[in-house]
């Protein structure tokens, strides 16, 4: 008998019409359990669509679209993630308004109007108002007009506009929904046109049809790509930087926010802007060779943390050390994707100072391969920075890996694939297997991949392993870390 039956998955995508893209977006926000998904599902007529997952890692949150008097609006639900950890709460309300905030026009509050205010509800409050974007409190569980009244008392939240509401019943949404809609935009012709365009572009490969739907449904609408070029000292990535940014225009813009010295470059080419990170960090050089070292590492963390796309770049006469190999490691766990470059290979292919045999490509990535284990699905290039030498080629990988970290498989897919998934031969030991009832992909970039499993317990890391190969294998993520949650179904 398979131990690892897999089932139809319970959780479907919501309905996702492709005719507003450049809608206006508002938010509901609110602590666990005051009814946001059935407000949602209420206003939007589907299903809740993804659920989903830790704080902080994924910027997991739900879409849908609201069709209201002839106008289509889009609808965000921040609220994906319900943390089991009470101490988690407040992190999770500042995030949630943070996402609200940076997204939506419009944002809505949802209380409990059945129970009392706690404190996430006043802090949440707080925050919304203070923002000065329209904010409107929806006192949900008023199930009946009589009690309609009780809404009042929680004008103490401070909003002007309260509406009593009952997502399960339809209840009060009229004049809800009236409010929200008066206070969005009117969507302007010229920048539909302008979106349809990017969608028109990114359709170049089998998957993007299917990305330019997420695109258009409230993932950020951008072809700018985000690049933190890290190494060890003197591997090359200043020259790297300058071979890069040499090429294009380059537009040198302080980011607002920063310390000054912290410059990003962008760089325009095939219709794809590249923003290489603090580039003033990247020339930045330790006086000792130490201080170098370490300096190298902390710019490395830095760097990635507000980069899409790592460049680790290689010193080809050098080969991987063990610096290269603790770097390397930090691209890794960030979930960020990585391009390996191994520079300076004019060096090890025409007169060899060290009389050595020049290097051979397959050879030396065999090396690389080895002592990088851990990423695997990183490509590698071998470029010459200061002769320009295969400099178009990171553009190009860049672009590749960028496209591929958003890639999003339908649960659908996915459950038709793990049917044919041969878990046995995963080869983990018999008191660690567990069943996978059925998956759903929560996030992209990095792609994450939520089990849902008869147990909660980590998955091995056989599995994990297993797993990600076959994925790899169907849809490649070329590039990209694959991360992978576990939730016990109960
Ligand atoms: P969320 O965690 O904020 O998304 O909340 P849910 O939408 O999952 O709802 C939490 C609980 O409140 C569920 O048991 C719902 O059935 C219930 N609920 C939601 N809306 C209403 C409502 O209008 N009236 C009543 N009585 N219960 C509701
Ligand atoms: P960084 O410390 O990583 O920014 O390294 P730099 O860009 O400052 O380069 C360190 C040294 O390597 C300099 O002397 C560069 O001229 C040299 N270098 C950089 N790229 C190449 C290359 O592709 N080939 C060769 N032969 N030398 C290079």
């Amino acid at each position: 008998e398979n131990a690892f039956a897999s089932t139809l998955p319970m959780i479907e995508e919501a309905q996702r019409p492709s005719d507003a893209i450049a809608a206006p977006l508002f938010a509901i926000c609110g602590r666990p359990n005051v009814g946001k998904s059935t407000l949602f599902n209420r206003l939007t007529g589907t299903r809740r669509s993804i659920v989903g997952d830790e704080p902080g890692i994924t910027r997991d949150r739900i879409y849908g679209e609201v069709d209201w008097e002839g106008r289509v609006l889009r609808i965000v639900d921040t609220g994906g993630v319900i943390p089991d950890d009470e101490a988690l709460i407040p992190r999770e309300i500042f995030r949630q308004a943070q996402i609200a905030l940076e997204e939506a026009e419009a944002i809505v509050q949802v209380v409990d109007g059945r129970s009392e205010l706690t404190l996430p509800d006043i802090d949440l409050a707080r925050l919304l108002i203070r923002s000065g974007k329209p904010v409107f409190l929806a006192v949900n569980k008023m199930d009946t007009a009589q009690i309609a009244p009780q809404a009042e008392s929680f004008r103490t939240l401070g909003y002007k506009d309260v509406f009593p509401v009952s997502g399960e019943h339809g209840l009060g949404m009229g004049d809800l929904m009236d409010a929200v809609a008066a206070a969005l935009p009117q969507t302007e012709p010229e920048e539909a046109e302008e979106l349809e365009e990017v969608w028109e572009d990114e359709a170049t490969d089998e998957e993007a049809p299917r990305e330019r739907k997420l695109r258009s449904h409230g993932e950020h609408v951008s072809k700018e790509t985000s690049i933190a070029i890290i190494g060890r000292p003197n591997v090359g990535k200043s020259t790297l930087l300058n071979a890069l940014t040499g090429s294009g225009r380059a537009i040198v813009s302080p980011i607002a926010g920063t310390t000054r010295d912290a410059v990003d470059e962008t760089v325009e080419r095939n219709g794809h802007s590249f923003r290489f990170v603090d580039t003033a960090g990247i020339r930045r050089k330790g006086k000792t060779t130490l201080m170098a070292e370490k300096l190298s590492v902390i710019m490395a963390r830095k760097h990635l943390e507000a980069a899409d796309v790592a460049l680790l770049v290689i010193d080809a006469t050098e080969g991987v050390t063990g610096l290269d190999a603790n770097i390397g490691g930090y691209a890794h766990e960030s979930g960020r994707s990585v391009v390996i470059v191994v520079n300076k290979w004019d060096a090890v292919t025409t007169n060899r100072e060290d009389g050595q045999a020049p290097a051979d490509q397959k050879v030396y990535t065999e090396q690389v391969r080895h002592a990088l284990k851990y990423l695997d699905y990183a490509p590698l290039i071998f470029i010459s920075a200061r002769d320009g030498i295969n400099v178009d080629e990171v553009f190009k990988k860049v672009q590749l890996v960028a496209r591929e970290r958003r890639k999003r498989i339908s649960t659908g897919q996915m459950n038709k694939f793990l049917d044919h998934v041969e878990f046995e031969k995963a080869g983990v030991p018999y008191n660690k297997r567990l069943r996978i009832y059925y998956m759903t992909q929560a996030a992209v970039a990095p792609p994450t991949f939520i089990l849902f499993t008869d147990r909660d317990v980590k998955l091995h890391f056989s599995y994990e392993r297993f797993l990600e190969n076959q994925i790899r294998a169907q849809w490649r993520f070329i590039g990209s870390p694959i991360w992978f949650k576990v939730r016990a179904r109960n």
